[in-house]
């Protein structure tokens, strides 16, 4: 397998392509190859970008994160769905967000201009939009407030509706997908997604990167997340095998999930693109 055309820049995906984490995100660990990759695509002056669909923390708290494990990823280069969510949130003209997420979520849109409530501040304030992120303290009272404003006419905005990322562990589920499920379950509506595979998403990494979408190498190890997006969004999917999806269910994946080149790691993407 080849690409037909070569990606002039890329957006690598966290979990799974980078990085592995425990499921409580508290450490990290390089993927093999990871630092040197992104130092050969700076020394050939190919853009990069990190996208990742995890909410919890603010790229300006995660990005020293993964310096630390050894991963070179500057502020300026990471993105959360948070970044998106903050743009959506302004050009919809949104006031008030009720925020289903961590103080770090909270404190990512805040600093992001956006006005954020939590659901024990907001319950008796009037919101015009729900945001759901990385809240694994979520209850009861708190899906029942997300609810009544979703019924009420406020906007149903998600970081993420995938249903899984790669740990040290193994497979982990997205708190913030099982939480869509409730909130759409009960008022019928389905989450306007923030995070990847979303157009919004896609548009916001071909802008960070300066180049055209149908330009982009989509890096990851999600079929949902990372090769949706690369195929509606007309880019280059390549998909890695260190995280959540192996080389068999790569090569059993409908065409709209089908990556355009599969490599075992991030390691190899430089010589597998004919690049350098
Ligand atoms: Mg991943």
């Amino acid at each position: 397998m080849s690409l037909a055309r070569k990606p002039k820049g890329f957006m690598f995906d966290l979990d799974g392509t980078l990085i592995l984490s425990n499921r409580s995100l508290g450490n990290y660990d390089a993927i093999p190859g990871a630092a040197e990759a992104l130092a050969e695509l700076d020394r050939l002056g190919i853009p990069w970008i990190a996208l990742t669909n995890g909410s919890a923390y603010a790229a300006r708290v995660q990005a020293p994160r993964l310096r630390a494990a050894g991963v070179p990823v500057p502020d300026d280069k990471l993105f959360t769905p948070n970044s998106v969510a903050a743009k959506v949130i302004k050009d919809g003209g949104y006031q008030r967000v009720l925020v289903l997420g961590t103080q770090g979520v909270v404190d990512a849109l805040t600093e992001l201009g956006v006005t954020c409530y939590s659901p024990a501040e907001g319950a008796d304030a009037e919101c015009d939009a729900v945001y759901v992120a990385w809240h694994p303290d979520c209850t009861m009272p708190h899906l029942h407030l997300a609810c009544e404003r979703v019924l009420a006419g406020a906007a149903f905005l998600s970081a993420s509706d995938v249903p899984f990322f790669a740990t040290k562990e193994g497979r982990s589920f997205g708190y913030s997908c099982a939480i869509n499920g409730a909130i759409a379950r009960v008022t019928g509506v389905e989450p306007q997604t923030t995070g990847k595979p979303s157009a919004t998403a896609m548009a916001v990494v071909a802008e960070a990167l300066g180049i055209a979408a149908e330009d982009v190498g989509v890096v990851g190890d999600d079929a949902t997340a990372e090769m949706l997006m690369a195929r509606q969004g007309g880019a280059i999917g390549i998909a890695v095998t260190s995280g959540s999806t192996s080389a068999d269910e790569w090569a059993s994946q409908p065409p709209e999930k089908t990556p355009h080149l599969v490599i075992g790691n991030i390691g190899e993407l430089v010589a597998a693109c004919g690049l350098g």
